[in-house]
């Protein structure tokens, strides 16, 4: 069997790998708000950082970040989790039974780019609803609920993603969120919220994550992308809940000793990048209204609410491979994701000149292709 390592948007050899570890000088690179590397003062606090053994509870960087991210949830705990896989793993398994179902959004990260994992080690199945935008309403989630029927499976979860990725990091209304958890628990159901991005959500409703996810009975949360941490994914919820987590945590693999080295950048993370997240987002519309103006590209730029920029080039004469394949070699990396469909994620290591470069770039690709193929 072969497998393909994403090398920007290339397919390469694992060997390579190693040598293009390091961004390149001139290279914008906008697959992902994953790429962040982390800052110098994290570097710094990573070397200095105080730890211990982290599996017998004892290490006080990791203790703190937890501290830091249950008060910033108002939720009563934390756990810190080596991924957001992980983190989105275990709230599955905690509230769930083999044979259960989870209803998430047909896009959502659970339903496509986790292996599966709530079916192969939770035994779960994914019910999937459609929402308009990726949002979708208590409606939409209540016409897929089973019924009480001693043969049928059981709904036993409902997984909420803000900002949702695959549909081009649109926002929950908070009000919506409420409604769907207000609904969900009168029907004896949990709501497990996927918030790798829940920073950028709250940026782009200029409001604090704990009202934000008040109803949710779990939360999990990404340091390692907008937030420009190297590693690690947070978890928040009651004591009880954590408690638990803790415990699949480490029977998933995920129990880490000295991990007050990481988390000492995680800290960093969360205390600092949230303030700054509004610029990628202006960013992120600035490459929207600039990637509307070329001709053969299509994007409403009033969709894009937060740091993912998602558009169509099926009219460009050209596949989403082949597009970013040519936007590749001149230092601009993009992600297809789909036959036509191509995505630009802004972050803090991409600056404004960086996106007007990358919109020249579209513009000088699109426009030959269109001459080559009229
Ligand atoms: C990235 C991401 C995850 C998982 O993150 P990893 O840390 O890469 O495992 C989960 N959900 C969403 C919506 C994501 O974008």
């Amino acid at each position: 069997m072969s497998y393909t390592v994403a090398k920007g948007n290339q397919r390469a050899d694992p060997d390579e790998l190693e040598e293009m570890r390091m961004p390149l000088e001139g290279v914008v690179d906008l697959r992902s708000d994953t790429v962040t590397r982390p800052t110098g003062e994290m570097r710094r606090a990573m070397a200095e950082a105080e730890v211990g053994d982290d599996v017998y509870g004892e290490d006080p960087t990791v203790n703190h970040l937890e501290k830091r991210a249950a008060e910033l949830f108002g939720k009563e705990a934390a756990l810190f989790v080596p991924t957001g896989c992980m983190g989105n793993l275990i709230s599955i398994k905690t509230w769930t039974h083999h044979g259960n179902e989870v209803i998430c959004e047909e896009r959502s990260h659970v339903n496509l780019y986790e292996l599966a994992s709530m079916s192969a080690i939770a035994g779960c199945m994914p019910r999937v609803a459609r929402g308009e935008d990726g949002i979708l309403t208590w409606k939409e989630i209540e016409a897929v609920i089973r019924p009480k029927i001693y043969y049928d499976s059981q709904t036993a979860l409902i997984c909420l993603e803000n900002t949702n990725n695959m549909a081009g990091g649109t926002v929950y209304p908070t009000e919506r969120v409420d409604e769907i958890c207000e609904h969900a628990h009168a029907a004896g159901l949990k709501v497990h919220l996927d918030g790798a991005r829940i920073f950028n959500a709250a940026a782009t409703l200029g409001e604090n994550v704990a009202p934000m996810t008040k109803g949710a009975d779990s939360v999990m949360f990404c340091l390692s992308k907008g937030l420009g941490a190297p590693v690690g994914s947070m978890m928040v919820g009651t004591k009880a809940f954590i408690e638990k987590a803790r415990m699949y945590r480490k029977m998933f693999g995920g129990g880490m000793r000295q991990a007050g080295v990481i988390a000492a950048a995680g800290l960093i993370a969360l205390e600092k990048s949230p303030g700054r997240l509004h610029i990628d987002h202006e960013n992120a519309k600035r490459l929207a209204e600039g990637i509307a103006e070329i001709p053969g590209l299509r994007i409403d730029p009033k969709k894009v609410r937060s740091n993912i920029v998602i558009f169509d080039c099926s009219r460009a004469g050209m596949t989403a491979v082949e597009l970013c394949d040519a936007v590749h070699v001149h230092g601009v990396w993009a992600q297809d994701t789909a036959l036509y469909s191509v995505r630009l994620v802004t972050h803090c290591d991409v600056d404004r000149a960086g996106c007007e470069k990358a919109l020249a770039v579209l513009k000088e690709v699109v426009t030959k292709a269109q001459k080559a193929g009229a």
